[in-house]
């Protein structure tokens, strides 16, 4: 156990980025997210919502106590760094959450220019999901001064579910340190601290752990974390492209705008007068399986996850029998 867990250290400082303390549980995603929200606010939180996600990290932080102020744009954007500041300036917040890749929508927040904004502050600290993003496109947690950062096993790292991950930076750690009921299970001091030492906090899963390993060894083979965001970016373009050609033909438009989409999921409005949902059933009997819209989008829009070990030739596949669906 010890030497898996210490096996971990090199590749999560890739993942992340980072060379600062990561955390490595055995939950959900949504565990690390009230990790974020019990350990990084003292008392006031700002939550960007744009989506399901980011509404959930908005509802875990008031779950856990904290005071939340939401900064909420319609489905499909994100909050812009000059909407940002003045909330902050507005709001007298001490951190701030954001949901990178909001997969509900296919949005990619613009997170260097958001922690641009978070840092010119002083003190105020800011809490990603990168649940989405982590492990599909660059996330540079110590560059860009992310103080916290966790993901999920089940996503863009395309493992059976059933870890969290994460990285923490210091002043993180030390803010959490004077933040007194900030909880045991997840309390990012102790899975820093645990980590450190490659020891588990609690009793870990251990089997999910061995498919992480094995999975970092692929993605070396691949040729790093680097070629894997390459290849989320190819799949993303292939989508792209079809859209601008034979998809946008048949009605098919992105609900996000260009330079504000996420490289791992695709979230295209179909045309009107048609529900999403019949695509959805007529690619599902041909063998392929997309998604419906998520909440207030199931109808007026699908939903294509090109993410983890999927591959360009393997989304155009899919576009291909897609065309004949919508034909
Ligand atoms: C899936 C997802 C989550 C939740 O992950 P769980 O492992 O189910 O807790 C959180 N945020 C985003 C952006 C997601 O896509």
């Amino acid at each position: 156990m010890e030497s898996l867990l210490a096996g971990m250290s090199d590749p999560m400082k890739k993942l992340f980025q980072t060379e600062a303390n990561l955390v490595l549980g055995t939950c959900a995603a949504t565990g690390f997210m009230e990790m974020a929200a019990r350990c990084g606010v003292k008392e006031r939180v700002l939550s960007l919502v744009g989506g399901a996600f980011g509404e959930r990290f908005a509802a875990v932080a008031a779950a856990c106590g904290c005071e939340v102020v939401r900064l909420s744009v319609p489905l499909g954007e994100t909050a812009e760094p000059d909407m940002l500041r003045e909330a902050i300036e507005r709001s007298d917040v001490d951190a701030v959450t954001v949901c990178h890749s909001e997969t509900a929508t296919g949005a990619l927040a613009p997170l260097k220019e958001i922690a641009e904004v978070v840092n010119s502050f002083d003190d105020v600290q800011l809490l990603v999901d990168g649940v989405t993003s982590v492990a599909g496109t660059p996330v540079m947690t110590d560059e860009w001064g992310l103080d916290f950062v966790f993901t999920g096993a089940q996503k863009a790292l395309a493992l059976p579910p059933g870890l969290a991950l994460g990285a923490a930076s210091d002043r993180m750690l030390e803010r959490a340190r004077t933040i007194p009921g900030r909880g045991g299970y997840f309390d990012v001091v102790v899975h820093a601290k645990a980590f450190k030492s490659a020891q588990p906090t609690n009793t870990p899963g251990i089997s999910t752990l061995f498919a992480l390993a094995r999975q970092f060894e692929r993605i070396e083979a691949e040729g790093g974390i680097e070629a894997r965001w390459d290849r989320h970016l190819d799949m993303q373009e292939t989508v792209e492209r079809w859209v601008a050609g034979r998809g946008g033909e048949l009605g098919f438009s992105y609900l996000p705008r260009e330079g504000r989409r996420t490289p791992t999921v695709s979230c295209l409005k179909v045309r009107e007068g048609v529900n999403g949902r019949t695509y959805v059933l007529e690619m599902k009997k041909r063998g392929w399986i997309i998604g419906t819209g998520y909440g207030d989008l199931k109808e007026e829009t699908i939903r294509i996850g090109h993410m983890g070990d999927h591959s360009v030739s393997e989304v155009e596949e899919l576009l291909s029998v897609l065309e004949e669906v919508a034909s």
